[in-house]
């Protein structure tokens, strides 16, 4: 038994001292048995919440209208469920209302999958009514029940089982996968942040293609973004198998950038995914960033290498110094690993400044030092001398920077003049 379980055996023991069956239950008891790691623990409990708070008076009620106490024991937080059935489930999502029951078998019966719907005594016994311990020996996504009804009664069960499915690589049994493939239309009717909660799961888990492609293939992917990015056109444009080496926070941004989609049915896309805005910020730019600099390496050749340095040197002022290394990082899934990718890093790791406030000169000293007025003029004259600097072709030194705008005001002047 992990330790995180070991320490909340007494809530059980308790509970059962007072005459309540009480058990471990859901994820912490699958990855146990699979050796992996747990990240939080679930009891489950024939007490009612009442009868929970009253024997831990040091508890939160965090769900009280679904039978859930938040337990505080020798300073741990432990979720104790009262053993409760979903009977009414509308509009194809899960119930508002629950019922309390008194027998464990009801309470794992709602369970989604059968690795699920496991329970583990105090004692150490497996609980284990819908054989899930034989699914987790055959690697083996089965729903508990009817697939067919249990996917019609919570479609978001569907997300669900694919996630599990990619991330401890198992295959689908033959009726839980024929119930998804008649069933993946009812994911409409659930709420997209609930989606998103899940594909983000998948997108950052472990075998984030792996995901994907059973998305796909169950058809469940049409249903999760408005206009969603092909499969086929992902699949085309990068090395699939490479997705999983990327920092999680990379994974959307690679996934959006090699869709194939326009900037705008991207944009489209996080809209309708409610991607939060910093994400969607940081995706954009790298999308951008890659059209640009894609467009450059078409038009140039490549032996005016000053020529892309001006372009990778724009983009990086354009779009920020983390967009591009952002970029740089998910060029390993194009088919042909690019050696330029090397160049551009080097590049951008030799810039001085990248953003304003790096130069050593500001508006307001450069205005008094060239004798002007303060207008907008300085703005142009800034991103120019950060372009100079950030190029290496001047140094960040205050008098050389205004030695400089002093230069290209004489010559603008002299331009007019003409
Ligand atoms: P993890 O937290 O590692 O993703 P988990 O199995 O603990 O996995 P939770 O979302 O924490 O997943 O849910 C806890 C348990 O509640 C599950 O193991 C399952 O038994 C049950 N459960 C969760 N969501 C559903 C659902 N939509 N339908 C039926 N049972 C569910
Ligand atoms: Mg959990």
């Amino acid at each position: 038994m992990p330790e995180m379980m070991a320490g909340a055996l007494p809530v059980l023991e308790k509970l059962n001292s007072q005459g309540f069956e009480a058990v471990f239950v859901g994820g912490c008891v699958r990855d146990t048995i699979m050796g992996l790691h747990i990240h939080d623990v679930d009891i489950a409990t024939a007490a009612l919440p009442e009868q929970v708070m009253e024997i831990f008076p040091d508890s939160i009620p965090t769900g009280l209208q679904h039978g859930t106490i938040t337990v505080r024991f020798q300073n741990e937080l432990y979720e104790v469920t009262t053993f409760r059935t979903e009977s009414e489930y509308e509009q194809h999502r899960r119930p508002a209302g629950v019922r309390f029951i008194a027998s464990l078998e009801g309470d794992l019966l709602r369970r989604d999958l059968t690795i699920n719907a496991m329970a583990l005594m105090a004692d150490g016994k497996l609980y284990d009514p819908f054989k899930g311990l034989l699914d987790i020996e055959r690697r083996l996504i089965r729903c508990v029940g009817d697939a067919d009804a249990r996917f019609q009664e919570d479609a978001l069960r569907m997300l669900r089982a694919v996630r599990f499915a990619a991330k401890f690589s198992y295959s689908f049994a033959y009726r839980t996968w024929r119930a998804l493939r008649s069933h993946h239309h009812l994911l409409r009717h659930i709420a997209m942040e609930r989606v998103m909660a899940e594909l983000d799961q998948m997108i950052e888990g472990p075998r984030p293609a792996a995901a994907m492609k059973l998305l796909g293939a169950s058809g469940l992917l049409q249903h999760t973004a408005k206009p969603l990015p092909a499969l086929t056109d992902i699949q085309k444009n990068m090395r699939w198998d490479k997705l999983a080496e990327l920092k999680p926070s990379l994974r959307w941004a690679a996934l959006l950038a090699y869709s194939g989609a326009t900037v705008g049915q991207t944009e489209t896309t996080m809209e309708s995914l409610r991607f939060p805005g910093r994400l969607k910020a940081s995706v954009m730019a790298v999308i951008r960033l890659q059209l640009q600099m894609k467009h450059a390496l078409a038009a140039r050749s490549y032996s005016e290498e000053n020529q892309l340095r001006r372009e990778w040197t724009i983009c990086v002022l354009e779009y920020g110094a983390e967009a591009a290394a952002d970029w740089l990082e998910i060029l390993i899934l194009e088919e042909s690993y690019p050696d330029f990718a090397m160049t551009f890093k080097q590049w951008l790791e030799e810039m001085p400044a990248t953003v304003l406030k790096q130069l050593k000169i500001d508006g307001h000293a450069l205005a008094q030092g060239v004798k002007r007025q303060p207008g907008s003029w300085m703005g142009s004259a800034m991103k120019r001398l950060l372009l100079a600097v950030a190029m290496q072709q001047l140094p960040n030194e205050p008098h050389r920077l205004l030695e400089q705008a002093k230069l290209w005001i004489a010559e603008d002047m002299t331009n007019d003049d003409e």
